[in-house]
């Protein structure tokens, strides 16, 4: 039984098969349903041209014209259509500077990263595989499509999705494939770093990452990653880490900077995350400094939040090992707080005026900030009348 994300999409390689051209499923749909793991999207490819795809459905967009790629809008979903193609010119270690459109499925096929990615499906569910991909598949095994060194000298982010997907599938690199990987992973240099940061986040989220942290050490692609070549005893040691398969994406990165000398927010922009990201992992590895040397202090739950202090705690639990997790004694303590925001204070700046007859000014938030303290602390109740009271007896509404 295919999968409803395969059957919705039939309906479109049959329209393409009527005008008289071939279409299949190609690249990881086919592999993962193969391997049952959850398919994302299907990419479909045709010996269709662009203009041919673009006559044959009424809604598209060209989304990737100059290599082949339109988009196609159907009830069911959206998929990319990309006619077959070769690359050449490979300059530099990357990304072809010229593709032509072919008719060949095989030439297309041919032109795929690793085996496992070069299979293609019909609308039938017959599987296309010239290079064997199906056997690498049952071993387990992470191959590239012809000569491994040729492949990773065309373009060499190749290797680094070689190791990512040793960490989304759990597979082994093959050793010819390896032993290339090793002698080819400085040309990762010519790579664009958002392309890098793409395919190591996909890297840190899987299954097996630690393996591919290894890897990134036996094959010295690690010095090729921005700001990580002083880094190789912490990656060894992340490696090493028993909770490490555990943490989220975001909570790895955060693990990461937690072994990273230079400003977060530095290191961060050397990958060129978003600004928000950086941002927030900044402040996450503030909080777990403070969190490292002094615990969690009434105070910091409070001003941390408790989703972001969930999120520190599981990385250091992650670091340091420790006999019991607090994680679920911090949410009881979050959750015991009278206020959760300053907001919630039953005392505002107009008040505070009022009673002491003086103008607005920085006075106001001290003081507030002050009121929201001794409630955290449990000293004393969030009711006006005694917040008023208690701070007449600090001598903070004195009158002009
Ligand atoms: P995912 O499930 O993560 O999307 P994927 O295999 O579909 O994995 P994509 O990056 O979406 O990976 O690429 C789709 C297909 O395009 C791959 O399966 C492969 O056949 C081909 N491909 C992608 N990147 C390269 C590359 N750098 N060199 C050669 N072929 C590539
Ligand atoms: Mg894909």
């Amino acid at each position: 039984m295919l999968p409803t994300i395969f059957k919705e999409a039939i309906p479109l390689l049959t329209k393409i098969e009527s005008a008289g051209f071939e279409a299949y499923f190609v690249g990881g749909s086919v592999r993962d349903f193969l391997l049952e793991r959850p398919i994302n999207d299907v990419d479909i490819a045709t010996s269709a041209f662009p203009e041919e795809i673009k006559g044959i459905f009424p809604q598209t967009a060209d989304i990737g014209i100059d290599h082949g790629t339109v988009l196609v809008i159907e009830e069911t979903g959206e998929y990319e259509i990309t006619t077959f193609r070769t690359e050449s010119g490979y300059e530099d270690f990357r990304r072809p500077d010229s593709v032509e459109f072919i008719r060949s499925l095989e030439d297309d096929l041919r032109r795929r990263d690793f085996t496992m990615n070069s299979l293609a499906m019909d609308a039938d569910g017959h599987i296309y595989d010239p290079f064997n991909g199906q056997d690498d598949i049952e071993h387990k095994m992470i191959k590239t499509v012809g000569e491994a060194s040729e492949r990773f000298s065309e373009d060499a982010l190749r290797m680094l999705r070689g190791i990512r997907f040793v960490s989304q599938l759990g597979f082994k690199l093959e050793s010819a494939t390896l032993e290339a990987l090793k002698t080819h992973s400085s040309l990762l240099t010519h790579i664009a770093v958002e392309r890098k940061t793409m395919e190591f986040e996909k890297m840190i989220a899987g299954g097996f990452r630690r393996e591919a942290l290894r890897l990134l050490l036996e094959t010295s692609l690690y010095i090729q990653l921005p700001g990580l070549s002083p880094y190789k005893e912490a990656i060894r040691t992340m490696a090493d880490l028993p909770g490490i398969d555990r943490l989220t994406t975001e909570q790895t990165w955060l693990l990461l900077l937690s072994y990273i000398d230079e400003s977060p927010s530095d290191f961060l922009k050397e990958w060129k995350l978003p600004s928000k990201t950086i941002k927030e992992r900044t402040k996450e590895k503030h909080i777990l400094t403070k969190r490292m040397k002094e615990g969690w202090s009434k105070g910091l739950l409070y001003d941390t939040g408790l989703e972001r202090a969930i999120n520190v705690e599981k990385v250091y639990e992650c670091i340091h090992s420790p006999s019991a997790s607090i994680i679920d004694q911090l949410q009881e303590e979050y959750n015991e707080f009278p206020i959760k925001s300053l907001k919630e204070v039953k005392v505002t700046g107009s008040d505070l005026m009022e009673w002491t007859g003086k103008n607005g000014g920085p006075w106001i938030k001290e003081t507030l900030q002050h009121v929201e303290q001794a409630i955290i602390n449990g000293e004393i109740q969030n009711d006006t009348e005694t917040i008023r009271r208690w701070l007449e007896e600090c001598n903070r509404l004195e009158k002009n």
